[in-house]
């Protein structure tokens, strides 16, 4: 039996975690969920968004799986995403991107995974006003050797451990040279370990466009943590969207996997939400759990049920059901 933290979140947060443990449930996996709060309904219920219980509970079973969590625009807590992240140093935030039969999409054939680099970059917070009157601003990046390593070896152990022949390394060392050019020296001394793994570096900028012309000549890419932000954007739109895109944030001892759409309070409630993309980094929380054909079996009932039963599926992916229906579908499949 795996113990797994369960933050259903707000939002669509609860009608999702339900519909994803249901199915685990019935495609037989052994997890005993253990329910905890956070987000805006943890701070209205508890004064806090990120209760001490919760933490605690995390910190004891070392993974989790959350729903969408609200963050207020302006002032307010900040984002509790990133204190769990930061908390447990889940260094790699890992964005498989696949296409999907019956979804649709630009493009076919693609199936690549990205890794973020999730701890420093420019998003350490540490920015300053220059002068008084706030008309000059300053943002420091950071990048360090030991976390480049982590990042970078957590690509390439993936990579090998999943027969997967490419890594790319993003970067923008032609003009950040200190930064993305360690990162990327650190790349190239840590592919030489991996003599199986063809490794090529491409600008960022250029990857951009590489991934729009043709995405299915990727594979593995790692990267900083704002260029992984928005290609990981960019990854999931190229096989239909957050909607459909799964993500695991993972440290050494500790992993949280969640959604990366929001908690879409426009339809919450409303039994409309789409659970795809909880469930599918579901099925990544079950490949880290050493659960590889069980997630197997629920992809497969997935894409069948996306393929042959689309009526079923939720709105927002061109169904005509909901929720329940969907959920219906997968489980159904599961149980036959
Ligand atoms: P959102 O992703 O919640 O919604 C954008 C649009 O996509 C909405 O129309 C919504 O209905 C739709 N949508 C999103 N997920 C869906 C699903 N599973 N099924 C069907 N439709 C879906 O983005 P937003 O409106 O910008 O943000 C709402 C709140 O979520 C904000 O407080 C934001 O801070 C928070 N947020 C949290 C996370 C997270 O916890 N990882 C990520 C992004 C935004």
């Amino acid at each position: 039996m795996h113990n797994v933290v369960l933050i259903p979140g707000d939002g669509i947060g609860k009608e999702i975690t339900k519909s994803v443990t249901k199915i685990l449930d019935t495609a037989g996996a052994k997890i005993n969920w253990i329910e905890c709060k956070a987000g805006e309904g943890a701070n209205d219920e508890l004064g806090t968004p990120l209760p001490e219980e919760t933490i605690a509970a995390v910190k004891e079973h070392r993974i989790a799986l959350k729903g969408p969590l609200t963050t207020p625009v302006g002032a307010g807590f900040r984002s509790i995403n990133v204190a769990l992240r930061q908390q447990f140093n889940l260094y790699s935030n890992i964005r498989p991107a696949r296409s999907l039969p019956n979804i649709d999409s630009p493009f076919q054939g693609v199936d690549l995974v990205l890794f973020r680099e999730n701890t420093q970059g420019l998003y350490i917070g540490k920015e300053h006003w220059v002068d008084k009157e706030e008309t000059h601003a300053e943002s420091i990046a950071v990048v360090t050797r030991e976390a480049s390593e982590k990042i970078i070896t957590a690509a390439f152990e993936y990579a090998k451990k999943r027969g997967r022949k490419k890594i790319t390394l993003v970067h923008k060392a032609n003009i950040l040279k200190l930064t993305t050019g360690l990162f990327l020296e650190i790349g190239k001394e840590i592919a030489q370990n991996y003599p199986e793994i063809e490794f090529e570096d491409l600008i960022v900028d250029n990857m951009a466009m590489q991934m729009v012309m043709r995405p299915q000549q990727f594979d593995v890419i790692v990267t900083t943590n704002l260029f992984g932000d928005i290609l990981s954007d960019l990854a999931s739109g190229l096989v239909g969207g957050l909607g459909v895109t799964g993500a695991a944030n993972i440290g050494d001892d500790a992993a949280m996997f969640e959604a990366v759409h929001g908690s879409a309070p426009d339809i919450a409630g409303k039994g409309l939400a789409n659970p795809t993309a909880l469930l599918f980094s579901a099925l990544m929380m079950l490949e880290y759990l050493g659960e590889d054909r069980l997630a197997e079996k629920i992809r497969s009932a997935i894409y069948t049920v996306l393929q042959e039963h689309k009526k079923e599926c939720t709105q927002d992916i061109g169904g005509e059901g909901n929720t329940e229906s969907y959920t219906e579908a997968i489980c159904k499949l599961l149980r036959d």
